[in-house]
């Protein structure tokens, strides 16, 4: 087993880090009305003693008063925190399990307390700012501690933990915390971005060999979150460094989006839309979802709470301000910030993917080009208009199957939104992706419906018959080769209140009224003449065809196979299958074309001799034709070339 880099009882770093920067942010805080508060250099340090086996961490903030000691830290603040500390000691009882269960840490508040998972007892000196005397504190974390008066040459708090033996047993468990390598690793994962500088002593060599060594500070934490910096004071080369840092990715983003959000909570985040799928983009064990800080400090990876799922893609961290540091996933769950939080998050990714689908250029590079009305630095206005922006068109062939998982949900908030960021191949230009908005700005006068055709490659579909009757009419038709697709066109139903509409599904009626009037008068007659015809193909392929009709969609081929309107198409009854169902077996329809020079010799052939053997050769071949052109897949190859040999052999 492959034990983490890190332990569940680091944390108890954070929260003291967390709780000194918090007592900087007060002494700053008041600092803006008392003129007396004169203290500069606000930072934090760790010292560690490495023979007494102490660690402490000191600020030079705020500080308590002895009343505030008492109060804040006297007695167990929280009621969680003492079921905590029960629970802890209950742990530790049984001796095989001396290390913290993890969901203890996430169940209850920790805070201050949290050190007594590796302290056994804990001394703390305060002095508030503006007072001249100090305050000890100390305890075992047994529920009861002593006061004193101490002295403390600035303001400020130092808490010393007098650390728990190192278990040597349970090496991984007893992680030695006065080790250097060991406290940088944890203030660098959790609190990199806190903004105060966390100094730690430490041996440096001299220049030459035989220098002594010489004691400094180092300072172990970046305090750069360009998250909360406005937009304009960050470079990118910043904003892609910090990409890599929290992406694990060594491509460059497409898209930063720096966002900030005020009024009744208060978050930041900084999101980016990658340029490449991660390869287990699929895989439900995906790292997916942002970091989340609360005040740059560092509480969670892969917070899914934060993105819905068909934006799993995106990357970043938010920081939100409000919440607990102890926020736990199911605690999370039941936040009430989250929810609005997510909301805004989701509104700005959705409007960025907008902006790049119109080819508008990155909010900055707008502004760097301001003052020029023509907005020739590339802003959607005064442009002439072009084909989807290429930034996009990567994101959507890395993501666009991701995005639309969004649009199955039955009732999902940003659906319209959605539909607007789905491009497709088009009858329109084969080398042009589409969008449902260019699509409508072209539709024919008299044309109701947003058609479009769904299969398994664009080259299959690009050629299917089904497509005649709307080339020959004009009507552009939109071209989707996900897997995902006809679920998703099934239940969308409707762009600007214009109905998607399958071509490969019931019956095709086009044009004007008077148009579809006469086609359908035109088709009777045909079908009155047929009729025989078209009984007997029907039970020839009975159990391989629902229904075998006259086409209204064909131009030039004989044949086609569609479904009928309200049926499960072939590839999602496939799609059901894998997913383990057993959907019942549908059969399609085939579709004769009146017009193709077939059709008359085959019903003379029909007429002299009903029972010539080739009728039933050649229903087989027609049946195979269609199948052909639907999928590129014949259900059964061996008698197909049965078939068709023996046509070759006794053909017309
Ligand atoms: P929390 O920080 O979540 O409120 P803690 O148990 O960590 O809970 O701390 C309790 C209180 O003690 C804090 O709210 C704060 O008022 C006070 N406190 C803790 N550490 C410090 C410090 N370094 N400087 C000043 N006050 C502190």
């Amino acid at each position: 087993m492959v034990h983490s880099l890190y332990s569940d009882k680091d944390i108890f770093l954070r929260e003291l880090i967390s709780n000194a920067s918090d007592a900087l942010d007060k002494l700053r805080f008041e600092q803006l009305t008392r003129t007396d508060l004169a203290a500069s250099d606000l930072h934090i340090r760790i010292d560690v003693d490495r023979t007494a086996r102490t660690v402490s961490v000191s600020d030079n903030g705020i500080g308590m008063t002895r009343d505030e000691v008492v109060k804040n830290i006297g007695t167990i603040a929280r009621s969680g925190t003492r079921e905590f500390l029960t629970s802890i000691s209950e742990a530790q009882k049984d001796a095989q399990t001396r290390n913290v269960p993890p969901e203890l840490i996430g169940q209850f508040g920790v805070g201050f307390y949290s050190a007594f998972m590796v302290a056994d007892r804990i001394t703390l000196v305060s002095r508030r700012a503006g007072q001249t005397t100090a305050t000890r504190w100390e305890s075992t974390g047994d529920g009861s501690y002593t006061l004193a008066e101490a002295e403390r040459p600035t303001q400020g708090t130092t808490v010393t933990l007098h650390l728990k033996p190192a278990d040597p047993e349970h090496s991984e468990h007893g992680r030695d915390y006065t080790a250097d390598h060991v406290l940088k690793d944890i203030v660098k994962r959790y609190s990199d971005f806190v903004t105060y500088p966390i100094r730690m002593q430490r041996w440096r060599d001299g220049d030459q060999p035989s220098d002594p060594k010489v004691l400094e500070d180092e300072t172990l934490n970046s305090m750069k979150a360009i998250w909360d910096r406005p937009r304009g004071e960050v470079t990118d080369t910043e904003y892609k460094e910090f990409y890599r840092h929290v992406a694990h990715d060594w491509t460059d983003p497409l898209r930063s989006i720096p966002i900030k959000i005020e009024g009744t909570l208060e978050a930041y985040a900084l999101l980016y839309i990658p340029g490449k799928a991660p390869f287990d983009l699929y895989s439900a064990e995906m790292k997916r979802g942002v970091q989340l800080y609360v005040k740059r400090v560092f509480v969670m990876d892969e917070c899914k709470e934060l993105m819905p799922t068909h934006l799993r893609f995106v990357r970043g961290v938010v920081d939100a301000h409000d919440l607990s540091l102890n926020v736990s996933r199911e605690i999370l769950q039941k936040d009430r910030q989250i929810p609005v939080i997510r909301k805004q998050l989701v509104k700005k990714v959705l409007a960025t993917l907008e902006d790049m689908k119109r080819g508008k250029l990155d909010e900055r590079s707008e502004e760097l080009g301001g003052g020029d009305p023509a907005g020739s630095a590339g802003g959607a206005g005064g442009k002439a208009p072009r084909g989807i922006d290429d930034d996009y068109l990567a994101v959507w062939a890395a993501f666009g199957p991701v995005l639309k998982e969004g649009l199955l949900a039955f009732a999902a908030a940003d659906k319209d939104k959605l539909l607007d960021l789905v491009v497709a191949h088009s009858t329109h230009a084969a080398d042009k992706m589409a969008s449902l908005d260019d699509y409508v700005s072209r539709m024919k006068e008299g044309q109701d419906a947003i058609y479009f055709l769904a299969g398994p490659s664009y080259e299959a579909i690009a050629r299917s018959p089904l497509l005649e009757a709307f080339t020959a009419k004009g009507y552009e038709v939109l071209l989707f080769t996900d897997p995902v697709d006809e679920l998703w066109l099934e239940r969308a139903s409707k762009f600007k209140d214009k109905p998607l509409t399958s071509i490969s599904r019931g019956e095709v009626k086009l044009g004007s009224d008077d148009e579809r009037k006469q086609a359908a008068e035109a088709l009777d007659e045909k079908q009155k003449e047929f009729a025989d015809l078209l009984a007997y193909f029907r039970v020839q392929l009975q159990d391989e065809v629902k229904e075998v009709r006259l086409s209204s969609r064909l131009t030039s081929s004989p044949v086609c196979l569609v479904s009928d309107e309200h049926d499960l198409t072939p590839r999602m009854q496939k799609m059901l299958e894998q997913l383990g169902q057993k959907p019942p077996r549908i059969k399609p329809i085939l579709e004769l074309n009146p017009a193709h020079p077939l059709l008359p010799k085959l019903h003379a052939l029909f007429a002299a001799n009903k029972a010539d053997p080739r009728l039933a050769t050649y229903a087989q071949v027609l049946l195979g034709q269609a199948h052909l052109a639907d999928s590129g897949q014949l259900p059964d190859p061996a008698g197909f070339a049965r078939a068709l040999g023996d046509l070759m052999l006794h053909g017309v």
